[in-house]
């Protein structure tokens, strides 16, 4: 796919470096935080960074930031693990985990101090806040800043120790608290917090900042260039003035690119954390979420997404992709792969009283008639079938080419029928529709002397299976605001919409995430969780068409 990714800002940075001789090789990483699942925004920066690594025959670290104890959780590591995974990147043969270089990160930290970069102070988070100033007002210096090196040395070591309780010290970088940068002016770079770590346990009391670790672990592990989302550009000076003040020789460039956001969905680990733990969604892979598990349980092939990240491009400035493209993907990507069945999700029987009673014929068509390399699909017919319950209207409108009293339509790989009457439930509902065949209207090939408009699909009740079919809705609306004014996600509470319906028996042996096509009802994706050897549950990826133009 690098090929396809038309030589953007990033790139040409990047051969220009190259050119200068600045790195031995271009080595990218993808750095996220184990707080939750990874999105489809995470999965254009896994792609985007190894396709970086591949393009200059460098290599691609996937490194896990998680210098944060208070939210991170090994659920969400290995969840991580298991998405890079399936989106097939070349990571080197392990995963990384930033929690490793606690020990150097303490030593550079050792390193500013000696070089009066650094200092402890005793002002509390409030107080650090308050003499920092704003944009409209330079900082003041802590009474803290000018402590000697011995002193802060000893003060370090004694956090270090656990001597000292949360948030009662920190050590601060020194370099300008009127500069005009609010991140230059002292950030903290280590803070107290007595807190278990999910990789290092006891050992540490005091963690290093993001703004600090950050650096110094794409440092630690030779990264030529930090390719990161727009949000941190006006961190990047501190970032350059940790990579120089630790004194490395090849220090890695940030360079910032503009967030993926897509219309009509919810990305950010916080917002969807939010709907998780409330319980709206059935967990981080629920099927109306882009977190890359929902995507895959969806049905979402890798393929797809891929394709999907290529074609919204890399840009600077902050944009939304139509969540459509995306579906264009899937559509374009299941086309010729899957095999077109039959299902009925909301179904209604048809009963053909001219057709003997016990027997059944066994059918035969393409299993899709783009790609015959798949084969031909058998399936039965016998007196019983259901149809779709909008396939038949007993009132029918204007243009409607499908089943009604006295009409004839064609039964797709199987005979013409017409309906002679229906019965209804005490709803006034239909449940069972009439009809009478002929026998030289069959669909093999053969000349049949008149036409008919509509053609509906249907399956065998003799041996059908009952299955559940899940059809999604937008969670969210972009016209309707994607969150209300108390920051709670507004979303759609129709969002899921439950079928019990039948499939062809052939589908029956289906295994979790199978996908296929139902003729006219979209492409299915056998769900892996709710699924039972007695019921299969289908998730409905996409359905067969849209206005969307590329
Ligand atoms: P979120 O904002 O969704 O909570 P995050 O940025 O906090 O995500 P991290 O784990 O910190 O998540 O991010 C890991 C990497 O993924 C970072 O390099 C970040 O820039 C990148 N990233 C996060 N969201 C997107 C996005 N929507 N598009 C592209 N890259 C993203
Ligand atoms: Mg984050």
């Amino acid at each position: 796919m690098e090929n396809n990714i038309s030589k953007n800002f990033i790139e040409q940075e990047i051969e220009k470096d190259l050119q200068e001789k600045k790195y031995d090789e271009i080595v990218t990483r993808f750095p996220p935080e184990p707080n939750g699942y990874l999105h489809i925004g995470h999965a254009k920066s896994i792609i985007y960074n190894y396709s970086i690594a591949k393009k200059y025959g460098g290599h691609f670290n996937l490194r896990l930031d998680d210098t944060n104890p208070l939210k991170e959780k090994n659920e969400y590591v290995n969840s991580i693990i298991e998405d890079v995974n399936w989106l097939g990147v070349d990571y080197g043969k392990k995963v990384l985990y930033a929690s490793n270089y606690f020990d150097k990160m303490f030593d550079y930290a050792i390193l500013l101090i000696n070089k009066g970069l650094a200092y402890v102070c005793d002002l509390s988070i409030d107080e650090v806040k308050k003499y920092r100033g704003d944009y409209n007002n330079v900082g003041t210096d802590s009474p803290y800043r000018n402590r000697t090196i011995e002193e802060n040395l000893k003060l370090f070591y004694e956090m270090k120790d656990g001597k000292y309780k949360d948030g009662e010290k920190t050590l601060r970088a020194k370099i300008d608290m009127k500069s005009p940068n609010l991140n230059m002016r002292d950030p903290v770079i280590y803070r107290i917090a007595h807190l278990k770590h999910h990789n290092t346990g006891d050992k540490w009391c005091i963690y290093p900042m993001y703004d600090f670790a950050h650096p110094l672990e794409d440092a630690i592990e030779g990264i030529s260039h930090s390719l990161c989302t727009l949000e941190f550009e006006d961190h990047r000076p501190f970032y350059e003035w940790v990579v120089n003040n630790c004194e490395f020789k090849k220090p890695p460039r940030q360079i910032e690119f503009a967030k993926l956001y897509l219309t009509n969905v919810i990305t950010g680990k916080r917002y969807i954390k939010q709907l998780v733990d409330k319980g709206i969604v059935d967990g981080w892979d629920d099927p109306r979420l882009v977190t890359i598990a929902a995507l895959r349980r969806r049905g979402y092939t890798k393929e797809a997404i891929k394709n999907f990240i290529e074609l919204s491009g890399i840009s600077k400035a902050n944009s939304s992709s139509d969540y459509e493209l995306l579906e264009y993907c899937i559509r374009e990507d299941l086309k010729l792969k899957t095999k077109r069945m039959m299902a009925i999700l909301d179904p209604i029987k048809l009963v053909i009283e001219n057709y003997p009673k016990d027997k059944t014929e066994v059918l035969e068509l393409p299993y899709n008639v783009e790609n015959l390399e798949l084969g031909t699909h058998k399936f039965t017919f016998s007196n019983e079938l259901y149809i779709e319950r909008d396939d038949f209207s007993i009132d029918p409108p204007n243009k409607y080419y499908r089943l009604f009293i006295g009409n004839e339509v064609r039964l797709m790989g199987a005979y013409y029928v017409k309906a002679t009457r229906y019965e209804t439930d005490n709803n006034g509902n239909v449940t069972t529709v009439y009809a009478t065949y002929d026998e030289n209207t069959k669909q093999d090939g053969r000349q049949v002397d008149r036409k008919v408009k509509g053609t509906i699909h249907f399956v065998d009740a003799k041996t059908a299976h009952q299955a559940k079919f899940k059809i999604f809705n937008n969670l969210v609306d972009e016209e309707k605001g994607k969150l209300n004014e108390d920051g709670t996600v507004n979303y759609n509470k129709n969002s899921l919409v439950i079928k019990n319906g039948f499939i062809e028996k052939e589908l029956s042996l289906s295994k979790a995430n199978d996908k296929f096509q139902f003729m006219r009802n979209g492409y299915f994706n056998v769900d892996y969780k709710e699924s039972t050897n007695d019921l299969l549950v289908f998730n409905r990826i996409v359905d067969l068409k849209s206005s969307f133009k590329l």
